[in-house]
Protein backbone atom coordinates (compact mmCIF):
# COMPACT_ATOMS: atom_id res chain seq x y z
CA UNK A 1 0.00 0.00 0.00
CA UNK A 2 2.73 2.08 0.56
CA UNK A 3 4.10 2.12 -2.52
CA UNK A 4 1.38 4.11 -3.88
CA UNK A 5 2.29 6.86 -1.31
CA UNK A 6 3.64 10.47 -3.22
CA UNK A 7 7.24 10.19 -3.06
CA UNK A 8 8.95 13.39 -0.86
CA UNK A 9 11.50 15.12 -2.96
CA UNK A 10 12.57 18.72 -3.12
CA UNK A 11 11.53 18.64 -6.90
CA UNK A 12 7.88 17.99 -6.06
CA UNK A 13 7.37 20.70 -3.60
CA UNK A 14 3.69 21.97 -4.02
CA UNK A 15 2.43 18.20 -4.67
CA UNK A 16 -0.41 16.69 -3.78
CA UNK A 17 0.60 14.96 -0.45
CA UNK A 18 -2.71 14.14 0.84
CA UNK A 19 -2.36 10.34 0.88
CA UNK A 20 1.19 10.54 2.44
CA UNK A 21 -0.51 12.84 4.81
CA UNK A 22 -3.76 10.78 5.58
CA UNK A 23 -1.09 7.27 6.28
CA UNK A 24 1.18 9.55 8.75
CA UNK A 25 -2.12 10.48 10.53
CA UNK A 26 -2.31 6.84 11.58
CA UNK A 27 1.36 5.96 11.54
CA UNK A 28 2.75 8.41 13.45
CA UNK A 29 0.61 8.06 16.64
CA UNK A 30 1.16 4.46 16.62
CA UNK A 31 5.18 4.91 16.46
CA UNK A 32 4.54 7.03 19.31
CA UNK A 33 3.54 4.28 21.36
CA UNK A 34 5.14 1.71 19.90
CA UNK A 35 8.99 3.09 20.05
CA UNK A 36 8.97 5.94 22.40
CA UNK A 37 9.87 6.12 26.00
CA UNK A 38 11.78 2.41 26.16
CA UNK A 39 14.64 1.26 27.09
CA UNK A 40 17.49 0.76 24.65
CA UNK A 41 20.44 -1.73 24.71
CA UNK A 42 22.88 -2.65 21.78
CA UNK A 43 26.31 -4.51 22.13
CA UNK A 44 29.46 -1.80 22.26
CA UNK A 45 27.06 0.17 24.78
CA UNK A 46 27.46 -0.82 28.28
CA UNK A 47 27.53 2.36 30.47
CA UNK A 48 24.49 3.58 32.09
CA UNK A 49 21.00 4.85 30.04
CA UNK A 50 20.36 8.57 29.73
CA UNK A 51 16.99 9.92 28.84
CA UNK A 52 16.43 12.07 25.80
CA UNK A 53 13.62 14.11 25.73
CA UNK A 54 11.69 15.59 22.11
CA UNK A 55 12.32 18.32 21.17
CA UNK A 56 8.98 18.38 20.31
CA UNK A 57 8.15 18.98 23.70
CA UNK A 58 10.10 18.27 26.72
CA UNK A 59 7.55 16.30 28.52
CA UNK A 60 7.79 13.21 25.88
CA UNK A 61 10.55 10.96 26.49
CA UNK A 62 11.94 9.40 23.33
CA UNK A 63 13.88 6.61 25.14
CA UNK A 64 16.57 5.76 27.80
CA UNK A 65 19.76 5.09 25.61
CA UNK A 66 22.91 3.38 26.90
CA UNK A 67 26.06 5.41 26.97
CA UNK A 68 29.69 3.60 25.34
CA UNK A 69 32.33 3.23 27.89
CA UNK A 70 35.89 4.02 26.60
CA UNK A 71 36.19 0.11 26.61
CA UNK A 72 32.97 -0.24 24.74
CA UNK A 73 34.73 1.76 22.19
CA UNK A 74 38.02 0.05 22.00
CA UNK A 75 36.05 -3.18 21.69
CA UNK A 76 33.82 -1.41 19.04
CA UNK A 77 37.22 -0.86 16.93
CA UNK A 78 38.56 -4.26 17.06
CA UNK A 79 35.10 -5.66 16.80
CA UNK A 80 36.04 -3.47 13.23
CA UNK A 81 39.38 -4.54 12.70
CA UNK A 82 37.93 -8.20 12.31
CA UNK A 83 35.67 -7.23 10.09
CA UNK A 84 37.84 -5.10 8.39
CA UNK A 85 39.97 -8.43 7.14
CA UNK A 86 36.93 -10.04 5.69
CA UNK A 87 34.97 -7.04 3.55
CA UNK A 88 38.72 -5.14 2.80
CA UNK A 89 38.95 -8.23 0.77
CA UNK A 90 34.91 -8.14 -0.57
CA UNK A 91 34.84 -8.02 -4.56
CA UNK A 92 32.63 -5.22 -6.28
CA UNK A 93 29.88 -7.60 -7.02
CA UNK A 94 29.39 -8.78 -3.21
CA UNK A 95 29.64 -5.37 -2.11
CA UNK A 96 27.02 -4.45 -5.12
CA UNK A 97 24.38 -6.98 -3.71
CA UNK A 98 24.96 -6.01 -0.33
CA UNK A 99 24.09 -2.20 -1.65
CA UNK A 100 20.65 -3.82 -3.13
CA UNK A 101 19.69 -5.67 -0.01
CA UNK A 102 20.42 -2.88 2.37
CA UNK A 103 18.55 -0.27 -0.30
CA UNK A 104 15.17 -2.77 -0.04
CA UNK A 105 15.54 -2.75 4.12
CA UNK A 106 15.76 0.84 4.06
CA UNK A 107 12.81 1.58 1.37
CA UNK A 108 10.82 -0.76 3.88
CA UNK A 109 11.88 0.87 6.62
CA UNK A 110 11.71 4.63 4.95
CA UNK A 111 8.47 6.12 6.82
CA UNK A 112 9.71 4.69 9.98
CA UNK A 113 13.10 6.09 9.70
CA UNK A 114 11.37 9.16 8.80
CA UNK A 115 9.03 9.53 11.51
CA UNK A 116 12.12 8.60 14.05
CA UNK A 117 13.56 12.21 12.86
CA UNK A 118 10.50 14.07 13.10
CA UNK A 119 10.27 12.84 17.10
CA UNK A 120 14.04 13.27 17.63
CA UNK A 121 14.75 16.46 15.68
CA UNK A 122 11.68 17.94 15.42
CA UNK A 123 11.76 18.04 11.79
CA UNK A 124 8.27 18.33 9.63
CA UNK A 125 6.82 15.79 8.38
CA UNK A 126 8.08 16.38 4.73
CA UNK A 127 11.25 17.35 5.63
CA UNK A 128 11.54 13.80 7.52
CA UNK A 129 9.88 11.42 5.02
CA UNK A 130 12.17 13.98 2.08
CA UNK A 131 15.42 12.76 4.18
CA UNK A 132 14.62 8.67 4.27
CA UNK A 133 13.56 8.82 0.25
CA UNK A 134 17.13 10.43 0.08
CA UNK A 135 18.45 7.84 1.94
CA UNK A 136 16.60 5.30 -0.37
CA UNK A 137 17.78 7.56 -3.78
CA UNK A 138 21.34 7.49 -2.22
CA UNK A 139 21.47 3.37 -2.87
CA UNK A 140 20.86 3.78 -6.14
CA UNK A 141 23.17 6.99 -6.58
CA UNK A 142 26.46 5.62 -5.43
CA UNK A 143 26.50 1.70 -6.73
CA UNK A 144 25.42 3.20 -10.01
CA UNK A 145 28.87 5.37 -9.47
CA UNK A 146 30.65 1.97 -8.72
CA UNK A 147 29.60 -0.13 -11.42
CA UNK A 148 30.02 2.58 -13.78
CA UNK A 149 33.83 3.38 -13.03
CA UNK A 150 34.25 -0.19 -12.66
CA UNK A 151 34.86 0.10 -8.89
CA UNK A 152 36.80 3.05 -9.85
CA UNK A 153 39.73 0.54 -11.54
CA UNK A 154 41.27 2.18 -14.75
CA UNK A 155 43.38 0.09 -17.31
CA UNK A 156 47.14 1.95 -17.39
CA UNK A 157 49.90 2.37 -20.38
CA UNK A 158 51.69 -0.34 -21.04
CA UNK A 159 54.97 0.95 -20.47
CA UNK A 160 56.83 -1.97 -21.57
CA UNK A 161 56.07 -4.47 -24.37
CA UNK A 162 53.78 -7.30 -22.85
CA UNK A 163 53.48 -5.64 -19.77
CA UNK A 164 50.06 -4.68 -18.01
CA UNK A 165 49.12 -2.19 -15.66
CA UNK A 166 46.03 -0.84 -13.91
CA UNK A 167 45.42 1.28 -11.50
CA UNK A 168 42.74 -0.23 -8.49
CA UNK A 169 41.37 1.02 -5.77
CA UNK A 170 41.15 -0.61 -2.31
CA UNK A 171 39.97 0.25 0.99
CA UNK A 172 41.55 1.90 4.03
CA UNK A 173 40.80 -0.67 6.45
CA UNK A 174 37.99 0.64 8.96
CA UNK A 175 36.34 4.28 8.77
CA UNK A 176 34.64 6.14 12.47
CA UNK A 177 31.40 7.45 10.90
CA UNK A 178 30.08 10.55 13.02
CA UNK A 179 26.98 11.98 12.29
CA UNK A 180 24.95 14.85 13.27
CA UNK A 181 21.36 15.77 14.23
CA UNK A 182 20.05 17.19 11.32
CA UNK A 183 19.62 14.61 8.60
CA UNK A 184 20.32 11.91 10.82
CA UNK A 185 19.09 9.32 7.97
CA UNK A 186 20.46 10.68 4.86
CA UNK A 187 23.82 11.80 5.66
CA UNK A 188 24.06 8.64 8.43
CA UNK A 189 23.04 6.40 5.11
CA UNK A 190 25.52 8.73 2.81
CA UNK A 191 28.46 8.50 5.01
CA UNK A 192 27.65 5.01 5.89
CA UNK A 193 27.43 4.59 1.96
CA UNK A 194 30.78 6.10 1.49
CA UNK A 195 32.83 3.69 3.83
CA UNK A 196 30.70 0.20 3.57
CA UNK A 197 30.34 0.44 -0.21
CA UNK A 198 33.97 0.65 -1.16
CA UNK A 199 35.20 -2.02 1.56
CA UNK A 200 35.29 -0.56 4.69
CA UNK A 201 34.51 -1.78 7.69
CA UNK A 202 32.86 1.11 10.17
CA UNK A 203 32.13 2.15 13.80
CA UNK A 204 29.53 4.28 13.66
CA UNK A 205 28.66 6.75 15.89
CA UNK A 206 25.11 8.75 15.64
CA UNK A 207 24.29 12.03 17.24
CA UNK A 208 23.21 11.77 20.77
CA UNK A 209 20.00 13.67 19.90
CA UNK A 210 18.87 10.59 17.40
CA UNK A 211 20.05 7.57 18.56
CA UNK A 212 17.12 5.82 18.28
CA UNK A 213 17.13 6.72 14.50
CA UNK A 214 20.68 5.38 14.54
CA UNK A 215 19.03 1.92 15.92
CA UNK A 216 16.80 1.48 13.83
CA UNK A 217 19.51 2.65 10.87
CA UNK A 218 21.91 -0.19 12.41
CA UNK A 219 18.61 -3.01 12.25
CA UNK A 220 17.96 -2.09 8.40
CA UNK A 221 21.66 -3.03 8.02
CA UNK A 222 21.26 -5.62 9.89
CA UNK A 223 18.59 -7.01 7.36
CA UNK A 224 20.88 -6.51 4.72
CA UNK A 225 23.37 -8.82 5.92
CA UNK A 226 26.96 -7.68 6.10
CA UNK A 227 29.66 -10.07 7.72
CA UNK A 228 30.23 -10.13 11.13
CA UNK A 229 32.37 -6.86 12.63
CA UNK A 230 31.88 -4.83 9.44
CA UNK A 231 29.20 -2.70 10.91
CA UNK A 232 29.41 -1.40 14.46
CA UNK A 233 27.17 1.08 16.56
CA UNK A 234 28.52 3.37 19.46
CA UNK A 235 26.18 5.44 21.05
CA UNK A 236 27.24 8.82 23.11
CA UNK A 237 28.16 12.41 22.88
CA UNK A 238 31.46 14.15 22.59
CA UNK A 239 33.17 11.69 25.40
CA UNK A 240 32.75 8.83 23.01
CA UNK A 241 33.09 10.52 19.56
CA UNK A 242 36.72 11.72 21.00
CA UNK A 243 37.72 8.11 22.30
CA UNK A 244 36.38 6.93 18.84
CA UNK A 245 38.23 9.33 16.39
CA UNK A 246 41.33 9.15 18.49
CA UNK A 247 41.55 5.09 18.79
CA UNK A 248 44.42 3.93 16.91
CA UNK A 249 42.50 1.27 15.25
CA UNK A 250 40.66 3.46 13.02
CA UNK A 251 42.24 4.10 9.50
CA UNK A 252 39.91 7.60 8.70
CA UNK A 253 37.17 9.57 9.71
CA UNK A 254 34.63 10.58 8.16
CA UNK A 255 32.38 13.30 9.60
CA UNK A 256 29.74 15.92 9.35
CA UNK A 257 28.69 18.56 12.26
CA UNK A 258 30.58 21.46 13.32
CA UNK A 259 33.48 23.38 12.19
CA UNK A 260 35.27 23.18 15.87
CA UNK A 261 34.70 19.24 16.19
CA UNK A 262 35.82 18.97 12.59
CA UNK A 263 38.63 21.30 13.02
CA UNK A 264 39.50 18.83 16.13
CA UNK A 265 39.38 15.69 14.70
CA UNK A 266 41.66 16.61 11.58
CA UNK A 267 44.32 17.80 13.98
CA UNK A 268 44.16 14.27 16.02
CA UNK A 269 44.54 12.61 12.85
CA UNK A 270 47.74 14.79 11.64
CA UNK A 271 48.94 13.80 14.94
CA UNK A 272 49.56 10.63 14.39
CA UNK A 273 52.23 8.49 12.90
CA UNK A 274 50.96 8.86 9.41
CA UNK A 275 47.91 10.34 7.65
CA UNK A 276 44.86 8.85 7.12
CA UNK A 277 41.69 10.44 5.47
CA UNK A 278 39.07 13.08 7.29
CA UNK A 279 36.25 13.24 5.21
CA UNK A 280 34.58 16.51 6.85
CA UNK A 281 31.86 18.83 6.03
CA UNK A 282 31.39 21.18 8.44
CA UNK A 283 29.03 24.11 8.12
CA UNK A 284 28.21 27.04 6.22
CA UNK A 285 27.09 31.02 6.03
CA UNK A 286 25.15 30.47 2.82
CA UNK A 287 24.40 33.46 1.03
CA UNK A 288 21.21 34.48 -1.64
CA UNK A 289 22.15 36.89 -4.24
CA UNK A 290 18.36 38.89 -5.67
CA UNK A 291 19.50 40.95 -8.46
CA UNK A 292 17.19 44.12 -9.93
CA UNK A 293 16.56 41.34 -12.61
CA UNK A 294 15.21 39.12 -10.19
CA UNK A 295 11.56 37.44 -10.47
CA UNK A 296 10.51 38.70 -6.91
CA UNK A 297 7.88 35.60 -6.13
CA UNK A 298 10.17 33.71 -6.91
CA UNK A 299 12.97 34.92 -4.81
CA UNK A 300 10.94 35.50 -1.75
CA UNK A 301 9.54 31.23 -1.97
CA UNK A 302 12.70 30.19 -2.34
CA UNK A 303 15.04 32.57 -0.10
CA UNK A 304 12.35 31.82 2.55
CA UNK A 305 12.15 27.97 2.14
CA UNK A 306 15.87 27.59 2.46
CA UNK A 307 16.06 29.76 5.56
CA UNK A 308 13.30 28.48 7.48
CA UNK A 309 12.94 25.01 6.37
CA UNK A 310 14.05 22.70 8.96
CA UNK A 311 14.07 25.48 11.32
CA UNK A 312 17.62 26.60 9.40
CA UNK A 313 19.34 24.24 11.21
CA UNK A 314 21.28 22.77 7.54
CA UNK A 315 24.41 23.18 6.70
CA UNK A 316 23.18 24.29 3.81
CA UNK A 317 20.71 26.98 4.68
CA UNK A 318 19.97 30.49 3.16
CA UNK A 319 21.50 32.69 6.27
CA UNK A 320 22.38 36.02 4.63
CA UNK A 321 20.60 37.33 1.57
CA UNK A 322 21.80 40.54 -0.38
CA UNK A 323 18.91 42.29 -2.45
CA UNK A 324 19.76 45.11 -4.56
CA UNK A 325 18.53 48.40 -3.21
CA UNK A 326 16.58 49.34 -6.17
CA UNK A 327 13.83 45.91 -5.89
CA UNK A 328 14.65 46.04 -1.81
CA UNK A 329 11.06 46.70 -0.58
CA UNK A 330 9.45 45.02 -3.24
CA UNK A 331 11.39 41.80 -2.21
CA UNK A 332 10.75 42.66 1.65
CA UNK A 333 6.53 42.96 1.17
CA UNK A 334 6.89 39.85 -0.62
CA UNK A 335 8.80 37.97 1.63
CA UNK A 336 6.39 38.63 4.80
CA UNK A 337 3.75 37.81 2.55
CA UNK A 338 5.45 34.57 1.32
CA UNK A 339 6.54 33.67 5.44
CA UNK A 340 3.24 34.27 6.52
CA UNK A 341 2.20 30.86 4.87
CA UNK A 342 4.53 29.44 6.71
CA UNK A 343 3.28 27.72 10.22
CA UNK A 344 5.31 26.89 13.56
CA UNK A 345 3.51 24.45 14.76
CA UNK A 346 4.06 20.52 16.41
CA UNK A 347 5.66 18.77 13.58
CA UNK A 348 2.86 16.16 13.97
CA UNK A 349 0.87 18.31 12.35
CA UNK A 350 0.45 18.03 8.42
CA UNK A 351 0.05 21.93 8.06
CA UNK A 352 3.52 22.25 10.32
CA UNK A 353 6.07 23.63 7.90
CA UNK A 354 8.68 24.41 11.06
CA UNK A 355 9.16 22.91 14.01
CA UNK A 356 11.36 23.75 17.15
CA UNK A 357 15.01 24.21 17.52
CA UNK A 358 16.92 20.95 18.52
CA UNK A 359 17.63 21.86 22.32
CA UNK A 360 18.25 25.04 24.78
CA UNK A 361 21.44 25.93 24.29
CA UNK A 362 20.37 26.66 20.29
CA UNK A 363 16.95 28.43 21.78
CA UNK A 364 19.53 30.80 23.70
CA UNK A 365 21.91 31.38 20.37
CA UNK A 366 19.16 32.78 18.83
CA UNK A 367 17.79 34.94 21.89
CA UNK A 368 21.04 36.72 21.96
CA UNK A 369 21.21 36.92 17.97
CA UNK A 370 17.60 38.89 18.10
CA UNK A 371 19.21 41.02 20.92
CA UNK A 372 21.99 41.82 18.73
CA UNK A 373 20.18 42.60 15.71
CA UNK A 374 17.93 44.94 17.62
CA UNK A 375 20.66 46.99 18.68
CA UNK A 376 22.57 47.23 15.66
CA UNK A 377 19.99 46.93 13.20
CA UNK A 378 16.48 46.24 12.60
CA UNK A 379 13.96 43.22 13.56
CA UNK A 380 11.89 43.13 10.37
CA UNK A 381 10.03 40.19 10.90
CA UNK A 382 9.58 37.35 13.73
CA UNK A 383 12.03 37.87 16.51
CA UNK A 384 9.97 36.51 19.29
CA UNK A 385 9.14 32.91 20.39
CA UNK A 386 5.98 31.07 20.47
CA UNK A 387 4.68 31.43 23.59
CA UNK A 388 2.30 29.11 23.58
CA UNK A 389 3.96 26.01 22.69
CA UNK A 390 6.01 23.52 25.11
CA UNK A 391 9.49 23.36 23.41
CA UNK A 392 11.80 26.07 21.63
CA UNK A 393 9.74 26.98 18.93
CA UNK A 394 10.60 30.51 17.33
CA UNK A 395 8.60 32.98 14.52
CA UNK A 396 10.49 32.91 11.14
CA UNK A 397 12.92 36.21 11.85
CA UNK A 398 14.01 38.32 9.02
CA UNK A 399 16.96 41.36 10.06
CA UNK A 400 18.57 44.03 8.45
CA UNK A 401 21.42 45.00 9.11
CA UNK A 402 23.69 48.10 7.83
CA UNK A 403 27.09 46.47 7.19
CA UNK A 404 28.89 42.60 7.85
CA UNK A 405 28.70 41.63 11.27
CA UNK A 406 28.91 38.62 13.40
CA UNK A 407 25.45 37.63 12.39
CA UNK A 408 26.36 38.34 8.37
CA UNK A 409 29.63 36.15 8.86
CA UNK A 410 28.92 33.11 11.34
CA UNK A 411 27.16 30.19 10.88
CA UNK A 412 23.75 30.34 13.46
CA UNK A 413 21.96 27.30 12.32
CA UNK A 414 18.53 28.95 13.26
CA UNK A 415 15.29 30.53 11.30
CA UNK A 416 16.92 34.02 11.60
CA UNK A 417 17.85 35.11 8.10
CA UNK A 418 20.01 38.50 7.77
CA UNK A 419 18.61 41.18 4.68
CA UNK A 420 21.62 43.45 3.55
CA UNK A 421 20.74 45.92 0.99
CA UNK A 422 23.08 46.56 -1.77
CA UNK A 423 24.13 48.28 -5.19
CA UNK A 424 24.89 45.70 -7.53
CA UNK A 425 25.68 42.16 -7.63
CA UNK A 426 29.57 42.63 -8.02
CA UNK A 427 29.65 44.80 -4.18
CA UNK A 428 27.09 41.81 -2.68
CA UNK A 429 29.56 39.18 -3.94
CA UNK A 430 32.47 40.96 -2.51
CA UNK A 431 30.39 40.70 0.80
CA UNK A 432 29.04 37.48 0.83
CA UNK A 433 32.20 35.62 -0.23
CA UNK A 434 34.48 37.40 2.69
CA UNK A 435 32.79 34.68 5.27
CA UNK A 436 35.22 31.42 6.33
CA UNK A 437 32.60 28.90 5.13
CA UNK A 438 32.05 27.84 1.53
CA UNK A 439 29.52 25.64 1.34
CA UNK A 440 26.05 26.99 -0.76
CA UNK A 441 24.85 29.95 -2.47
CA UNK A 442 22.16 30.88 -4.79
CA UNK A 443 20.88 34.14 -7.15
CA UNK A 444 17.93 35.24 -7.95
CA UNK A 445 18.08 36.74 -11.49
CA UNK A 446 16.44 36.56 -14.81
CA UNK A 447 19.67 37.64 -16.63
CA UNK A 448 22.17 35.11 -18.26
CA UNK A 449 25.35 37.35 -17.59
CA UNK A 450 24.48 37.69 -14.24
CA UNK A 451 23.96 34.15 -13.42
CA UNK A 452 27.58 33.64 -15.36
CA UNK A 453 28.79 35.90 -13.43
CA UNK A 454 27.69 34.45 -10.20
CA UNK A 455 28.89 30.89 -11.40
CA UNK A 456 32.26 31.91 -11.93
CA UNK A 457 32.59 34.73 -8.90
CA UNK A 458 30.79 32.71 -5.90
CA UNK A 459 33.16 31.08 -3.34
CA UNK A 460 31.08 27.98 -2.43
CA UNK A 461 31.00 24.11 -3.65
CA UNK A 462 26.74 23.93 -4.22
CA UNK A 463 25.40 27.05 -6.67
CA UNK A 464 21.78 27.51 -7.54
CA UNK A 465 19.89 29.94 -10.27
CA UNK A 466 16.57 30.45 -9.21
CA UNK A 467 15.92 27.89 -7.67
CA UNK A 468 11.88 28.19 -5.99
CA UNK A 469 12.13 25.56 -3.78
CA UNK A 470 14.86 26.61 -2.13
CA UNK A 471 17.67 29.46 -2.88
CA UNK A 472 20.62 27.27 -1.51
CA UNK A 473 19.08 23.98 -0.18
CA UNK A 474 18.06 20.30 -1.68
CA UNK A 475 20.91 19.00 -2.95
CA UNK A 476 19.72 15.51 -4.33
CA UNK A 477 21.85 11.83 -4.82
CA UNK A 478 23.20 11.78 -8.47
CA UNK A 479 21.83 15.50 -8.69
CA UNK A 480 24.22 18.30 -6.33
CA UNK A 481 27.28 16.96 -5.27
CA UNK A 482 27.57 18.63 -1.88
CA UNK A 483 31.04 19.79 -1.40
CA UNK A 484 32.42 21.92 1.03
CA UNK A 485 34.98 24.99 -0.12
CA UNK A 486 37.25 26.76 2.77
CA UNK A 487 35.93 25.93 6.20
CA UNK A 488 33.46 23.75 5.51
CA UNK A 489 35.28 21.05 3.84
CA UNK A 490 38.23 18.67 3.92
CA UNK A 491 38.57 16.83 0.91
CA UNK A 492 37.41 18.89 -1.56
CA UNK A 493 34.62 15.71 -3.66
CA UNK A 494 30.82 16.27 -2.59
CA UNK A 495 28.56 13.58 -1.35
CA UNK A 496 26.01 13.21 -3.71
CA UNK A 497 28.64 13.46 -6.72
CA UNK A 498 31.04 11.05 -8.71
CA UNK A 499 34.42 11.70 -6.71
CA UNK A 500 32.99 11.35 -3.23
CA UNK A 501 33.48 7.36 -3.20
CA UNK A 502 37.31 7.20 -4.03
CA UNK A 503 38.22 9.08 -1.13
CA UNK A 504 37.39 6.41 0.67
CA UNK A 505 40.24 4.48 -0.72
CA UNK A 506 43.66 4.57 -1.70
CA UNK A 507 45.05 3.65 -5.12
CA UNK A 508 47.22 0.89 -5.83
CA UNK A 509 48.57 0.11 -9.40
CA UNK A 510 49.26 -3.44 -10.45
CA UNK A 511 52.01 -4.10 -13.28
CA UNK A 512 52.52 -7.66 -14.55
CA UNK A 513 54.28 -9.02 -16.51
N1 LIG B 1 21.13 17.88 1.95
C1 LIG B 1 20.67 19.09 2.53
C2 LIG B 1 20.47 20.15 1.50
O1 LIG B 1 21.02 20.07 0.43
C3 LIG B 1 21.58 19.66 3.58
C4 LIG B 1 22.34 18.73 4.42
C5 LIG B 1 23.08 19.42 5.54
O2 LIG B 1 22.56 20.27 6.24
O3 LIG B 1 24.24 19.04 5.75
O4 LIG B 1 19.80 21.11 1.77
Amino acid sequence: MTDTLPRVTYSNIGADFSPLHAFLDREIPAFQSDMLGKDWATPFATGPLAAVASPIDPALELGRFPVSTEADVKAAVASARKGAAVWNKASLDDRLAFAARWQAALDEAKYRLGIAALFEVGKSRTEAIGEAEEAVDMLDYYPGELKANAGYRREMIEMVPGETAVSVQRPYGVFAVVAPFNFPVALSVGMLCGALLTGNAVVYKPSPECQLTGLLLAETLRKAGLPEGVFNLVLGGAATGEALTTDPGIDGVVFTGSHKTGMSIFRHMAARPWMRPVIAEMGGKNPAYVTKNADIERAAAGVARSAYGLQGQKCSACSVVYVDNAVKEQFIEAFRAFAATLQVGDPRDAATFMGPLYNDAAAARFTQAVAEARATGRVLLGGERIADLPGNYFAPTLVEMDGPSRLTREELFMPFLVLRGVDGLEAALAEGNDVSYGLSAGIFSQDQAEIDHFLTHAEAGVLYANRASGATTGAWPGGQPFCGWKGTGVGGKGGLGTWYLPQFMHEQSHTIM
